[in-house]
């Protein structure tokens, strides 16, 4: 089971509250990967952990069937207080 690192969606409720939504690993490319944690407010991450697509929109993601993230992709800066509208 994965957990979002960001807003704990948790993969187990994914048929129940959040259709569709899909877990990605922590991107390897360590300057984007520090342009993440900054917009997502975070210190530090590991390997392991994931985020939800919820905090993607649908131009991240590559043409295609498999929901695959651009390189250059960035998460929206996360709102506690919910997600942006899309
Ligand atoms: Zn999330």
């Amino acid at each position: 089971m994965h957990t979002c690192i960001v807003c704990g969606n948790k993969s187990k409720n994914n048929n129940v509250n959040r259709p569709g939504v899909i877990f990605h690993g922590i991107t390897k490319n360590a300057y984007m990967r520090r342009k993440w944690l900054k917009v997502l407010g975070i210190d530090r991450c590991y390997d392991w952990q994931r985020i939800c697509s919820e905090h993607f929109l649908e131009e991240n993601y590559k043409p295609g069937k498999k929901r695959l993230l651009f390189s250059n992709a960035i998460p929206q800066p996360y709102d506690k207080n919910g997600f942006p509208s899309k």
